[in-house]
């Protein structure tokens, strides 16, 4: 049976599959290996609970290629340096493990960029053998903030995801990142609690706004404010840059100050890099959790200085953004 892989709509344009007008183009190749999840998560129309249909992952719709036609696209395009990195999105179903040993085993062959895997912190064998295949880096998505929500939203266990988190980081330092959505029912306390708790284990964390998809039990649910997903991204950045004299406070869950001057915070801020789009390095992803025409949460690209000034301002609570 020829085995087939499914690649996002961006990425199958950009290799030269499809055509399609891309507003923005992504720097690394996401393929995804394997259909019909079997976990539960609420938000995810991958998940067995879910009535979206087998090509959608977040908003983002992921036509069907065979191995060969994928690998060989893939190669050009990475000689072309159209992509920096490709990124394989295992979904929990029958053989997909090997199936994604198998293709980063191909990749390494054909395609010279670097190769990370991103899979449900199921267990800790899975990861080995895909970083012993060739791939640089291991991606493990918590995707909630704390032990709550995780239980609400994912109905799996959190101790023993974060146990796995925990060793692989120990045991791959420096090659670990997890993700974390934004908007799920958590506070921004317990968000930040969660970037401090993956900063403490040397974890990359990719930041996620919550994108209600058709089809979840989620659905009806909105997507974040941009004004605390703007908080919560400026927190990252404060912490992943281990910036000196940050203190976060909050009251009642909501962060209501940094520790740091405001015109220090916006000197900090000013080149917008705190917007940008977190995770892997060249992790672009975009229009992941964004239309088009509305309000851009993960910016794909370096920020123009009026798209930087609102950011900031958003964050500090002066003006609200809109799209
Ligand atoms: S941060 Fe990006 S490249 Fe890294 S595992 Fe997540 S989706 Fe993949």
């Amino acid at each position: 049976m020829t085995k087939t892989i499914r690649l996002s709509a961006g990425t199958a344009a950009v290799a030269g599959l499809t055509r399609m007008r891309l507003a923005e183009a992504p720097t690394t190749a996401y393929i995804m290996v394997g259909e019909v999840c079997s976990a539960k998560c609420g938000f995810c129309p991958q998940s067995k609970c879910a009535t979206s249909g087998p090509g959608l992952l977040s908003r983002v719709n992921w036509p069907k290629f065979t191995v060969s036609q994928a690998v060989a696209a893939l190669a050009g395009a990475v000689a072309d340096r159209r992509f920096e990195r490709i990124c394989i999105q295992v979904v929990q179903s029958d053989h997909s493990s090997d199936l994604c040993q198998e293709l980063v085993r191909d990749l390494r062959a054909s395609v010279a960029a670097p190769v990370a895997v991103s899979a449900a912190p199921a267990d800790i064998d899975s990861a080995v053998s895909w970083l012993q295949a060739g791939a640089d880096r291991i991606g493990l998505p918590l995707d909630a903030a704390c032990e709550r929500v995780y239980a609400e939203v994912k109905q799996a266990s959190w101790s023993r995801s974060l146990a796995v988190i925990e060793e692989a980081a120990n045991r791959f330092p420096g090659r670990v990142s997890t993700h974390l959505i934004v908007g799920l029912g958590e506070t921004e306390e317990e968000a930040i609690a969660f970037l401090e708790l993956m900063a403490k284990y040397g974890v990359t964390v990719g930041l996620f706004a919550f994108t209600p998809v058709k089809g979840t039990p989620l659905a009806s649910q909105a997507s974040p404010a941009v004004e605390v997903y703007r908080r919560v991204q400026v927190a990252r950045f404060l912490i992943d840059k281990k910036f000196p004299g940050v203190k976060f406070a909050f009251s009642e869950g909501r962060l209501t100050g940094w520790g740091v001057h405001e015109s220090t915070l916006k000197q900090l801020l000013a080149d917008g890099e705190a917007f940008r789009t977190s995770g892997c390095a060249a992790c672009n992803r975009p229009y992941y959790n964004e239309r088009p025409r509305g309000v851009m949460f993960n910016y794909p690209r370096p920020l123009r200085s009026h798209e930087a000034v609102a950011c900031i301002e958003a964050a500090l609570g002066m003006t609200p953004e809109r799209g």
